[in-house]
């Protein structure tokens, strides 16, 4: 019995908590993400992006293929599960493979090119939460495909930075590298491979793994001896063919001419698996484990996945952490708009008119405050006067017998009876 009821207790513990890792975002949030999608949204649609949804589960070999079987985000972070039909899907732990699915799923190859869509969604990943880290989180991304020309890259690139920097986010920089195309892979796996055999016993144990499966991964390690490891490698820019390294080159030129702020990062490979040539991530000075985002080319995933051969490039920017460095750096979320008028209704006569001015009001895009459960007069006048509004309308019955409402200055309490037809041009009047 005592057993039980511990048990009970335990899991009304777990029941009232949001799952580990992942968070409500409560009314008092809502005015930092409805600015941040409302910019995301007005800049992506601007610069020719549409929005795609795509759905939350996905097949989990969707992420296998394109994301990478031997990617942190793959192999330890995915939520998979198998229904009771056998399917084995996953909750997506990022966006890309699911937008490149769709564009092979719907045609968009015949459409013009490039087609440019853009996301605003959770994703999620079973990773150790701490500060900065969910495991179900949002992300804005944009992907261009079927443009190989170095302006997509730059496009993607400019779109982020003025993003950030038109939230309030002014001091973000690029770190960006180029990986060079799949001929190039085995060059650049080579010295890597090289330079590390030599080093291998002061690897961590998982990267000594990686030195036979995906050398490149090494340079992702977290691992404090393995990032120290890194600093003599040869640059890997070095090791591209040429046309990748003009290709590089274009990119950064144009990034230098928009005055994008970019530093050279020769060991950065970022931590899926897809990317070819260009690879960037955004981040505040050099805190790289809390960058606000990342993206590059991935000239193959389409192909990898069954579709045709189209270059691709994309970014995806992390929503919680812009929020959290906005708060930090001492923004102040935005105010939402509150109403400057309130309706007071007396009676039930005048209880079954309220909705009809109520959409009077709202047709005319003037916010309306009212408390329909209640009944009596103070108490509704308490309710608007910490609302803070300007005017008062009171509806009682004498009121809907003579089409009437009278009006009610809340500053100087001097009221006035205004034919009910009229009162919305009225209050307009006196808004201004
Ligand atoms: P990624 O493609 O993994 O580099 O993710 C792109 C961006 O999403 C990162 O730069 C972060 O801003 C954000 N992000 C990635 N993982 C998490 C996480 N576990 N929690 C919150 N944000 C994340």
């Amino acid at each position: 019995m005592k057993g039980s009821k511990k048990e009970a207790k335990k899991d009304t513990k777990i029941i009232l908590s949001a799952p580990r890792g992942m968070h409500d975002i409560l009314p008092s949030e809502r005015p930092w993400w409805d600015k941040i999608e409302t910019k995301a949204k007005e800049l992506a649609e601007f610069y020719g992006f549409s929005r795609i949804e795509t759905p939350v589960l996905e097949s989990a070999h969707l992420f296998i293929r394109g994301t990478g079987e031997n990617t942190d985000v793959v192999k330890k972070e995915m939520y998979t599960l198998r229904t009771k039909g056998g399917d084995f899907l996953a909750l997506r732990p990022e966006g890309t493979p699911a937008v490149m699915r769709a564009y092979i799923e719907h045609g968009f190859v015949s459409a013009p090119q490039p087609v440019k869509l853009y996301y605003f969604y959770p994703v999620f990943r079973h990773d150790r939460p701490q500060a900065g880290r969910y495991r179900q989180f949002y992300q804005f991304g944009l992907e261009t495909i079927g443009e190989e020309q170095p302006i997509a890259d730059v496009e993607i690139i400019y779109l982020s930075w003025l993003f950030l920097n038109e939230v309030g986010l002014s001091n973000a920089h690029f770190e960006i590298n180029s990986l060079g195309c799949r001929r190039c892979r085995s060059n650049l796996r080579q010295t890597v491979k090289k330079y590390y055999e030599r080093r291998r016993n002061k690897l961590c144990p998982d990267c000594r793994r990686r030195l036979e499966t995906n050398p490149l991964r090494i340079l992702d390690c977290k691992n404090e001896n393995c990032i120290k490891l890194k600093e003599d490698l040869p640059p890997l820019i070095d090791k591209v063919c040429d046309d990748c390294r003009s290709h590089f080159e274009q990119v950064l030129e144009y990034l230098e001419e928009l005055g994008v702020p970019y530093n050279l990062n020769s060991t950065l490979v970022r931590g899926l698996d897809y990317y070819t040539r260009t690879v960037f991530e955004i981040w505040l000075g050099d805190n790289e484990s809390m960058a606000l985002g990342g993206g590059g080319r991935y000239d193959e995933m389409l192909q990898e996945l069954g579709g045709p051969k189209k270059p691709a490039v994309g970014v995806a920017l992390g929503i919680e952490r812009i929020i959290e460095e906005l708060k930090e750096e001492g923004h102040k979320p935005p105010t939402p708009s509150r109403p400057r008028v309130y309706l007071v209704q007396l009676g039930e006569m005048a209880k079954k008119k309220a909705f009809k001015i109520m959409e009077d009001f709202r047709k005319h895009n003037i916010k309306l405050g009212s408390s329909l459960g209640r009944d009596n007069l103070r108490a509704q006048l308490k309710n608007a006067d910490r609302l803070g509004v300007d005017f008062s309308l009171i509806l009682g019955q004498e009121e809907v017998l003579n089409e009437t409402i009278i009006l009610r200055d809340m500053r100087s309490g001097l009221q006035e009876t205004i034919p009910l037809g009229k009162i919305v041009e009225e209050i307009k009047k006196r808004l201004h």
